[in-house]
């Protein structure tokens, strides 16, 4: 009873998927996930480990005890539905309409670890023998806070000397066909909490008050203006976007005593956080203005150099689509960043994003069936 009853393909990687769908497992859940997973690899050898933080569950997942270590990541849990009435189908009910599967995670990224799970079968059964070591990461906390899953795993491995050589990231990196887009490296995501104090006052008499909204107008101005590379050869130019500014007290004649906006730059390896803070804290110090501005790093952007890694996903690629995948940069953050700074060369290769996060989230079933291949076919050049 693993497949929907409709379901034209008794296909291993489907019906791994169906089963990890009707966990309900909204950040920070797993719902059962993980426990489905660690079954299915304790039965290939692999020596599975429950590391949970907080209300996080993680798994961390190897067979063999010699280097390389070839790691394929994910993530179990999902953002959550919305308004459950808006859906087809019941989202956390894997339900096929035509050729695809729809439910909650679907895409993002319950296929991909439906695909691992089983091209590790198929891998093992025809080479048990492997070299080097192969192992699983898989934490619920991607979607929400992610401080207490891939980070704090990552920062257990390190503690006991543990290393990943080659990271495969399942999450949903193709366009608009399974392959077209593979990730090597992601911008990083620098957010600025400001807030400017003034003076409320009359309108009528702005000479007894000090308006915040004016002070910050031309810093914002600059901000925007301002080019702050034009990107290189893997990364678009960074970007500044306002995301929230408020101040007022909702009154016609008042002018507000105090402004608060939050900003954010996805940056581009010409920067680094601090580099990139220190510039825009000299922007704000050129102005006369009481403020107070604090930062949130959510990531460093990384980047993975041509290599073994990169050959051998483009070639498994190349092999099922007939084409090599454009190798790109672009997107938002993903656990790759907590992975690639222990060394680890990180790419990510999953299935069509364009349903991922909305309602309907729905998956193209041959892409799974063809995701699983690419996936044993890379473990086959990096491990044999
Ligand atoms: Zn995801």
């Amino acid at each position: 009873m693993t497949t929907p009853d409709n379901c034209p393909a008794a296909d291993p990687a489907i019906s791994l998927l169906c089963d990890l769908i009707r966990c309900p497992s909204v950040t920070p859940e797993d719902a059962g996930c993980q426990q489905i997973l660690a079954e299915r690899l304790s039965r290939l050898g692999l020596r599975c480990e429950s590391m949970p933080f907080g209300d996080v569950s993680n798994l961390w997942a190897r067979r063999g005890d010699n280097g390389p270590v070839l790691c394929f990541a994910g993530h179990t849990d999902v953002v959550p539905p919305g308004n459950a009435e808006d859906w087809h189908s019941d989202p956390f009910e894997p339900t096929i309409r035509g050729d695809a599967l729809y439910g909650r995670g679907s895409a993002d990224m319950k296929s991909g670890l439906a695909a691992m799970v089983v091209a590790l079968e198929n891998f093992l059964a025809a080479h048990p023998d492997h070299g080097g070591s192969i192992a699983l990461l898989i934490t619920s906390d991607e979607e929400g806070r992610a401080r207490d899953g891939t980070l704090k795993v990552m920062q257990a491995l390190a503690a006991r000397d543990e290393h990943i050589d080659w990271c495969v990231l399942g999450e949903p990196s193709s366009e608009r066909v399974l392959g077209d887009i593979v990730r090597i490296g992601r911008r990083g995501s620098l957010s600025g909490i400001l807030t400017v104090r003034g003076v409320q006052g009359h309108v009528a008499y702005p000479q007894l008050a000090d308006n915040p909204i004016r002070r910050f107008a031309p810093i914002l101005n600059q901000l925007h203006e301002i080019e702050w590379d034009q990107g290189n050869e893997f990364f678009p130019p960074t970007s500044f976007q306002v995301v929230d500014i408020r101040a007022g007290i909702g009154f016609p004649n008042v002018t507000p005593g105090e402004l608060s906006a939050r900003f954010n730059f996805r940056y581009s390896t010409e920067w680094d956080h601090e580099r990139l803070k220190a510039a825009v804290d000299s922007l704000f110090d050129a102005h006369e203005m009481d403020y107070e501005l604090n930062w949130h790093l959510s990531g460093e952007p990384f980047l993975t150099a041509a290599g073994k890694l990169t050959e051998a996903v483009s070639a498994a690629v190349a092999e099922h689509t007939g084409k090599p995948p454009e190798l790109s940069t672009g997107g938002g953050t993903s656990d790759g960043r907590f992975i690639s700074p222990a060394g680890a060369d990180v790419v990510e290769l999953g299935p069509v994003n364009a349903s991922i996060h909305k309602v309907n989230e729905h998956v193209r079933m041959g892409d799974v069936i063809t995701l699983t291949s690419m996936y044993q076919r890379i473990m086959e050049l990096m491990l044999l």
